[in-house]
């Protein structure tokens, strides 16, 4: 991207796909910062910087997506796939609610083995233990899949799920939000641009509020990533439901795509012009797991207005190379130290408070967890009690295979 060409920077109101595409190619880094950064601070003056203290849990890395950006999945009946098992998850929950956690973000695979109904029975029961507890889980790909398997249409998906205690879906899986992108990635069987911003009208109609994501640096174009962006900002028109955006570079290590990863600066262009072109989103996350902390601490001065999640656990990008970990302390420290001040919130943005460490004791966390942390794969026991679908998982459920026992 150059910064010698000359940029339109003076068009009120909003911004047209032609003057986006104009300012993303030719206005100088900076420029595009401090404009992201006009936008960032007319929307949230009192200078706080948000973050959210929560774990992200993969309950399954069996897939049958096969995307071919991804380095987490494995293959149904591979022998270093997983499934948690309820108490793997609840075990979870604890360690996040003693550092102050309030959520889950879960996602995972899809995984033919794992029925609608586990995942009820997992959030009832999540309910029961934690009431205050939330459920910010499966992305729109994992709904169509759950979908596809229990033959029931996207709309009684969700319900059923918000009925068992789901509070919010993570905006995963939209990689970008165009076709011809999606058929090179492998990833068009799993959710079309279409069927993926469905799934996110389903959810917002049914009273959920959900995130949205773009992952770039694969094989699309410039202008397929502003496509991503303003399709994203239609929609927003037309529901009001996201809470945020985040965006985040392709990480390519032990990926069948491989390539390399889009650099710094042009994660800060994207930011900015995300925040310039997405005017009807309230907040735009940093994504300092795919940047590290510098890069992230910068992103606050192009438009990010939220550090993201405090992180325990990460399997996803971790599988894919980046081993970035900030505790709620390093949180805090980048927030400071760039000029503003930090609180705490939940998934609708509430402030919740100051530091949770500055309020009580909490272990500092230098490492990230990872789902299965002693390294055995194989199923929890307690799926057995659901029908599977693929023959491994049929096998396995008879007690044909040997499966792990989970992890305590
Ligand atoms: S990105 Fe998600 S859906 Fe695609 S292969 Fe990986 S785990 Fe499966």
């Amino acid at each position: 991207m150059s910064d010698s060409a000359p940029a339109r920077i003076d068009s009120p109101g909003r911004l047209n796909r032609e003057q986006a595409l104009d300012l993303y190619l030719h206005a100088p880094t900076a420029t595009l910062g401090r404009m992201a950064d006009g936008v960032r601070r007319g929307k949230h003056p009192d200078g706080i910087v948000t973050y959210i203290i929560d774990r992200n849990v993969n309950y399954t890395n069996v897939c049958v997506a096969r995307c071919r950006f991804c380095a987490f999945y494995r293959d149904v009946g591979s022998s270093e796939g997983y499934a948690l098992g309820f108490d793997e998850i609840f075990r979870k929950i604890d360690e996040t609610i003693r550092v102050g956690g309030v959520q889950l973000l879960l996602q995972g695979g899809h995984n033919p083995d794992i029925p609608l109904e586990w995942y009820e029975d997992l959030f009832r029961q999540v309910k029961a233990r934690y009431p205050q507890f939330r459920l910010h889980a499966l992305s729109p790909p994992e709904v169509i899949h759950i979908s596809r398997l229990s033959r029931l249409p996207v709309r009684d998906v969700i319900a059923r799920l918000i009925a068992a205690g789901l509070d919010s879906i993570p905006g995963g899986g939209a990689e970008i939000l165009v076709d011809r992108v999606r058929r090179i990635l492998n990833c068009y069987g799993k959710a079309t641009a279409d069927e993926w911003l469905d799934v996110m009208r389903e959810a917002h109609h049914a009273g959920l509020r959900t995130t949205a994501t773009m992952m770039y640096g694969t094989v699309e174009t410039v202008e397929e990533r502003l496509e991503h962006l303003f399709r994203l900002r239609d929609l927003q028109d037309e529901t009001g439901g996201f809470t945020a955006f985040i965006t985040w570079s392709y990480q390519p290590e032990h990926t069948e795509l491989g390539g390399v990863e889009a650099t710094g600066v042009d994660y800060l262009r994207t930011l900015a012009i995300a925040r310039l072109v997405l005017d009807n989103f309230d907040n735009l996350q940093a994504s300092w797991v795919t940047q590290g902390g510098r890069v992230g601490q910068l992103s606050l001065a192009y438009g990010a207005n939220d550090m993201g999640s405090v992180m325990i656990e990460e399997n996803v990008v971790r599988a894919a190379g980046a081993e970035y970990c900030m505790d709620e302390f390093e949180v805090v420290r980048n927030i400071e130290n760039a000029g503003f001040v930090p609180k705490r919130r939940n998934m609708h943005y509430e402030i919740l408070g100051d530091p949770f460490f500055r309020e009580q004791d909490v272990p500092r966390m230098r490492e990230l967890a990872v789902a299965r942390a002693d390294g055995r794969p194989g199923e929890a026991s307690d799926l057995r009690g659901y029908d599977a679908r693929s023959a491994s998982g049929k096998r396995a459920r008879k007690g044909e295979l040997r499966t792990s026992e989970p992890a305590s």
